[in-house]
């Protein structure tokens, strides 16, 4: 059975590159119908934090990525570490090193030239061992070259001189990373390795652990880095780069996972846009490319956009109203008016979150003209004039609705004998305060009787 696992450190949100490897984590795993685990590897207690925790866990759960059973914490396997960590002492494996250091990095980095704990006898061992002296546990690198098979890559050697005797278990009892995670991995189960290739460079301490301690080695897929546009690797610089700012902007999960799931892995004939469904039938670790991706803002913004055409309105409306709500400015007698305006813009929009600017003129009291459209269509007499028959007009339509409002409009364009334009575009002007809006019949009805007679009025006040 195929398990997979996504082992983030909760010392910072969840990055999209974190998000990128537990999605294909994940589509792998429930592609061949086996098993997802979440491993907390929270065992630097400095840097990992509740809050970090909460939100990863909450990122996973907006994009959908569920796992099987409980949640692990290598906090609390400390003592599972310990006896292997033994084990590899009692099978000559590893090693006490008393060693005096500085601080704790500067042990598990020391140089070893100068480091003969290896050769202590063994009463000698046993006799530091029971005293407060601080000791690491070293691991016994072999002399013999490690080989890394990765689906996606070239296979690559790592020659053994180049890799001292390195620290697995730390003087305050914590094992290492290199060291918890193949414990971890291995107990766990884990068959595919899949993460982000800054862990290249682990791998031969991982291997040769895996070796030492019998065992079973799993396949590794190193995926390459997510780059900003500069080709740099993606950061703060080039962009939000947590999975939580766009979950607060307005962005829908299903587009970020079908953007993520793009970075990096295609399917054979280009599809863009993908399902989720779609990605579980078509996912495979063949599709995943060697070269890095670049998360390009605009595209993502593009994709999101077409997810929200494709949303149903009454969602569309309610998370229109959740964002109304955080603003303050909803009011709980209007969801139908809410649900019209969500309609109107649904195909203007690229996150909900747009709506708010998008529809201002809308949900605002007043609005302000912007000077060019002003001067473009509202500067004539002769518009003037025919705003005054428009509000005419209009102040006596007893029906709102938009399509009487055309049959009303159409009428007095046919009476003035003027072009529709001459009514539409001043008339857009004066009512949203900019040259671009949706259709102005259905602007009107939005805007209800009043807002519109008092905008007509403003500019007419305003040429006199
Ligand atoms: N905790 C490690 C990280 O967040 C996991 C590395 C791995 O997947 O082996 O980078």
């Amino acid at each position: 059975m195929i398990r997979t696992r996504f082992a983030p450190s909760p010392t910072g949100y969840l990055h999209l590159g974190g998000a990128r490897t537990a999605l294909y984590s994940w589509l792998y795993a429930r592609k061949q119908h086996g098993e997802f685990i979440l491993r907390i590897e929270d065992t630097d207690a400095k840097r990992s934090s509740p809050k970090y925790l909460n939100s990863i866990i909450e990122s996973l759960e907006w994009l959908g990525i569920n796992w099987d059973g409980e949640v692990y914490f290598q906090s609390k396997r400390i003592e599972i570490y310990k006896e292997y960590a033994k084990k590899l002492i009692s099978s000559g494996r590893a090693y006490y090193c008393f060693c005096p250091a500085k601080g704790e990095e500067r042990k598990e980095e020391k140089e070893l030239e100068n480091c003969s704990c290896i050769n202590l006898p063994s009463s000698k061992t046993k006799e530091l061992e029971n005293s407060n002296i601080p000791k690491v546990i070293r691991f016994k690198v072999p002399k013999e070259s490690v080989k890394l098979y990765d689906l996606v890559r070239e296979e690559i050697t790592f020659q053994s001189d180049t890799i001292s005797d390195f620290v697995i278990l730390k003087s305050d009892g914590i094992a290492t990373y290199n060291f918890a995670v193949v414990i971890d991995d291995a107990l766990m189960k884990i068959t595919h390795i899949i993460r982000g290739d800054d862990h290249i460079s682990n791998t031969p301490r991982q291997l040769m652990l895996y070796k030492a301690l019998d065992f079973k080695i799993p396949k590794y897929v190193h995926l390459s880095m997510i780059l900003g546009s500069d080709r740099k690797r993606l950061s703060k610089r080039h962009g939000a780069t947590s999975v939580t700012y766009f979950k607060e902007n307005g962005y829908l999960p299903q587009a970020l996972i079908n953007y993520l799931s793009l970075l990096g892995w295609s399917t054979s004939d280009s599809q863009q846009i993908l399902s989720k469904e779609d990605l579980l039938n078509k996912f495979s670790l063949k599709g995943i490319s060697k070269n890095p991706a670049i998360f390009d803002y605009d595209k993502m913004l593009w994709m999101n956009g077409q997810y929200i055409r494709k949303m149903g309105i009454k969602e569309l409306t309610n998370r229109f109203i959740d964002y109304l709500k955080k603003e303050k400015i909803y009011l709980s007698s209007k969801d139908k008016w809410y649900q019209e305006i969500a309609a109107l813009h649904q195909s203007r929009i690229r996150t909900i979150r747009e709506l708010l600017p998008q529809t201002s003129y809308l949900l605002n009291k007043d609005i302000e003209i912007e000077e060019d459209a002003a001067n473009s269509y509202l500067n004539s007499k002769k518009t003037i004039e025919i705003l005054k028959e428009v509000r005419e007009f209009i102040a006596l339509a007893s029906d709102f609705s938009s399509n009487n409002l055309e049959e009303v409009l159409r009428n007095l364009i046919a009476k003035l004998k003027i072009e529709a334009k001459e009514i539409i575009h001043p008339l857009r002007v004066a009512l949203t305060g900019t040259t671009a809006s949706p259709g102005i019949f259905e602007v009107i009805h939005l805007l209800g009787k009043e807002k519109v007679l008092r905008r007509i009025d403003k500019v007419i006040q305003r040429s006199e």
